[in-house]
């Protein structure tokens, strides 16, 4: 049977969500990792049926956009063949699974990420955003990231924590997975339609005893692009990997997988650190902590172009920028230093606020905004 094509959220690869130029297909790299084959495979993709980018999401999830309703079958077809799709469009959708891009091959993180695949066929039923942080390295580093269920390092072993509590329950690696689907179906069992993440739930709802009482762990630093023990890591301003680039970066430098990372950040496996000025290598650079939705003309709610306008403010502001396309926010959820949000070709100004806050001024042109003093 056809996939549904989906309004206003994108699921996956198997149901993708039209956007104002075209179709978003969301591919979700198993253990945060793509093959060196897989990924020139992917870039190719984007060249032939995409725009020729390759959005990197902060669920660490890539996305091929501007794709056509007609060219869809044909995608998955060659998806299918990179291995980068799930047979069963069910367990595609449930496999939501953040994984510390930090882990090492065995460890404890592709231990637990590896058993949680397996057994997704076991979670309840679920909405369509619920998803796992495995998070199980020396220091915790996915806290900032979504997640609605966290395996995490405690400060005495590993915990079960829902998100939004100040405690988890201390498992061991046996009866980590255990824990994990008994806890979703716990949210499952008591949500409301309209709740439908974890930390709402325990906002309104007392979470039971039996999920609490364990401490949370150290957390950790992310990335930041330069030379890692893992190996090389470049950024992608915006989240945007163009495809191209990114191919011959691959190429180039003999990596031999990359792997994604919730940060807007690529990590190769292998190879040598090459000079590569389509992506950020500079971890001071402000365009790799600045926000922009996809804005006009990719989004149809979008007012106003958002990226341009960003990449020319990001060097003039001191702290944190947010360039929205419309009050939605997509692109930041929490406040920011500067946030400029469409408005009928215009932007309004929010300071330490988030898109959807009141404006402190209103009805400024980009060209005004390039010579503006935020202070
Ligand atoms: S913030 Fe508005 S314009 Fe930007 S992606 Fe979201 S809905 Fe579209």
């Amino acid at each position: 049977m056809r996939a549904p094509i989906v309004q206003g959220w994108c699921p996956g690869a198997h149901r993708p969500m039209m956007s104002g130029d075209g179709l978003i297909v969301r591919v979700r790299p198993r253990m945060a990792r793509l093959e060196a084959g897989q990924i020139l495979g992917l870039c190719k993709l984007a060249g032939r049926f995409g725009n020729g980018t390759i959005d990197l999401t902060n669920r660490a999830n890539l996305q091929l956009r501007g794709v056509a309703e007609a060219d869809h079958q044909a995608l998955l077809a060659e998806l299918s063949a990179l291995n980068l799709l799930d047979a069963e469009p069910g367990i595609e959708i449930r496999r939501n699974i953040l994984v510390s891009p930090l882990y090492q091959p065995g460890d404890l993180t592709a231990q637990l990420t590896q058993e949680l695949m397996e057994r997704l066929g076991e979670l309840p039923n679920l909405p369509a955003k619920f998803g796992f942080a495995i998070d199980t390295g020396p220091a915790r580093v996915l806290t900032a990231n979504s997640a609605d269920i966290r395996l995490e390092t405690g400060a005495n072993g590993l915990i079960l924590r829902a998100d939004g509590a100040k405690t988890g329950r201390s498992v061991t690696k046996t009866e980590a997975i255990d824990q994990l689907i008994a806890l979703a179906k716990w949210f499952a069992d008591n949500h409301m339609s309209e709740v439908r993440r974890m930390a709402a739930l325990i906002s309104a709802q007392t979470l039971p005893q039996r999920w609490q009482g364990a401490a949370p762990g150290p957390e950790g630093k992310p990335l930041h692009p330069g030379t890692c023990e893992l190996g090389n890591v470049y950024g992608a301003a915006f989240g945007q990997l163009p495809a191209q680039q990114l191919h011959d970066l691959v190429t180039n430098s003999g990596a031999t997988a990359i792997r994604v990372t919730p940060w807007r950040l690529i990590l190769l496996e292998g190879g040598a650190a090459i000079p590569a000025p389509a992506f950020v290598t500079d971890g001071t650079d402000p365009l790799i902590t600045t926000d922009a939705c996809p804005g006009a003309p990719l989004c149809p709610q979008a007012q106003v172009e958002t990226r341009d306008v960003a990449r020319a403010l990001a060097s003039h502001i001191s702290g944190s920028l947010h360039v929205s396309g419309c009050a939605k926010g997509c692109a930041r959820m929490g406040p920011a230093d500067i946030t400029l949000v469409g408005n009928a070709g215009r932007f309004d100004l929010v300071k330490q606020g988030r898109a959807g806050d009141e404006p402190c001024q209103r009805g400024l042109s980009a060209e005004t905004l390039v010579t503006m003093d935020f202070t």
